[in-house]
């Protein structure tokens, strides 16, 4: 079995077969260190376990100290192009730094934040994106590559970055190969999973808006996590990122790899739905949402079924149920009929089942 090394990060870990991390990415300034610190804070609540900020010059840099230290979670510095910005963010006191040591240019400069890491003993995480690769900028003509060219030039121009710091007697190294589509991020993930076991981060850059951003990502992430490639995992979307962090939750769910929070396992519906099913479904998410009861704490299985013929038994697994029948509902638990609610109560009573269950 494909197993990575364990690396700590702030107060967790990840890789060596710890449960695959959920990531997120603030977009607030960071120099606006408090409203980067509160978006921080509901990044937490919804289960990000991990968070990085951007740092695009010393202003930021400087604030993270601050910003550490009025979160939970562990902090990593995104830098790009300055060795001194990556400098200053470790010694500001971050958890983790994301580089792509091509763009920081010379391997002193590189030598200087390996240098400050190591002092320090935080991760580096070697970023490299499809986007940024050498060779595109040097030639136009490239663009035209094969996803599978592609995916080994990515690898290549990332063996060469782990090359220079493991040259520098560094090892707590974490990877990730990003490209904006799923067959590219597959492809590159496997070719390196052959050559090091560093922990690996997995993306997809700049996947788009929710929808389309959560299908390539579940895409890609499915595969990769199959063929347990990948130690956490980040849904780049053009949306909140809050959303981001449920997405991945939702995903890694979904694969079974981690167990959190209410699922809701709701009927596409058919002809046999007696009910306004699709709408009762969306009033108890949201209401779940709002729900003040640390729903992340309690893996919970609620069911909203359309009718009694197929609702119960499709539903077996779930804790709390419910299936339409014409005018009531048929509250079940693990399957099992308990009794018959009015239509209109649908919500409120599974809310009632729900806080019975983390009572208990
Ligand atoms: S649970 Fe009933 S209403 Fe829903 S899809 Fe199945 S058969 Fe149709």
């Amino acid at each position: 079995m494909y197993k990575t090394k364990k690396i700590r990060i702030g107060d967790i870990y990840i890789g060596g077969g710890e449960p695959v991390r959920v990531q997120s990415m603030t977009k607030t300034k960071t120099i606006d260190w408090r409203s980067t610190v509160n978006q921080i804070k509901n990044l937490e609540d919804v289960g990000c376990e991990i968070i990085r900020v951007a740092v695009p010059d010393m202003s930021s840099a400087k604030v993270l100290s601050k910003i550490k230290k009025n979160i939970k979670i562990p902090l990593v510095a995104d830098i790009h192009f300055d060795w001194r910005l990556a400098v200053e963010s470790i010694n500001q006191g971050v958890d983790k730094i994301r580089i792509n040591p091509g763009n920081i240019g010379s391997r002193e400069n590189i030598e200087k934040v390996v240098i400050a890491a190591k002092k320090k003993k935080i991760p580096i995480r070697i970023g490299v994106n499809a986007g940024s690769l050498k060779i595109l900028k040097k030639s136009e003509g490239m663009l035209k590559m094969s996803s599978l060219q592609m995916a080994e030039q990515m690898a290549s121009e990332m063996m060469e970055n782990i090359k220079i710091i493991e040259g520098m007697d560094f090892s707590d190294i974490i990877v990730s190969l990003k490209a904006n589509d799923v067959p590219t991020t597959v492809l590159a993930n496997r070719i390196l999973s052959k050559k090091r076991n560093y922990p690996v981060h997995l993306g997809i850059t700049e996947a788009g808006t929710e929808f389309s951003g959560i299908v390539k990502s579940a895409s890609a992430f499915g595969i990769l996590l199959n063929q347990k490639i990948g130690d956490t995992i980040r849904v780049s979307l053009s949306a909140l990122p809050e959303e981001e962090v449920k997405a991945g939750w939702e995903i890694l769910k979904a694969l079974g790899l981690r167990k959190r929070g209410i699922e809701i396992i709701s009927c596409p519906t058919c002809g046999r739905c007696e009910t306004d099913l699709i709408k009762i479904v969306h009033q108890l998410e949201k209401k779940l949402l709002t729900f003040n009861l640390s729903p992340l704490t309690l893996p919970l299985k609620v069911a909203v079924m359309g009718c009694i013929v197929n609702g119960p038994g499709e539903a077996k697994g779930a804790e709390i149920g419910i299936a339409g029948g014409k005018g009531f509902g048929l509250l079940f638990k693990k399957g099992i009929p308990i009794r018959k609610i009015p239509q209109k109560k649908w919500v409120d009573e599974i809310i009632k089942e729900i806080k019975k269950e983390f009572a208990k």
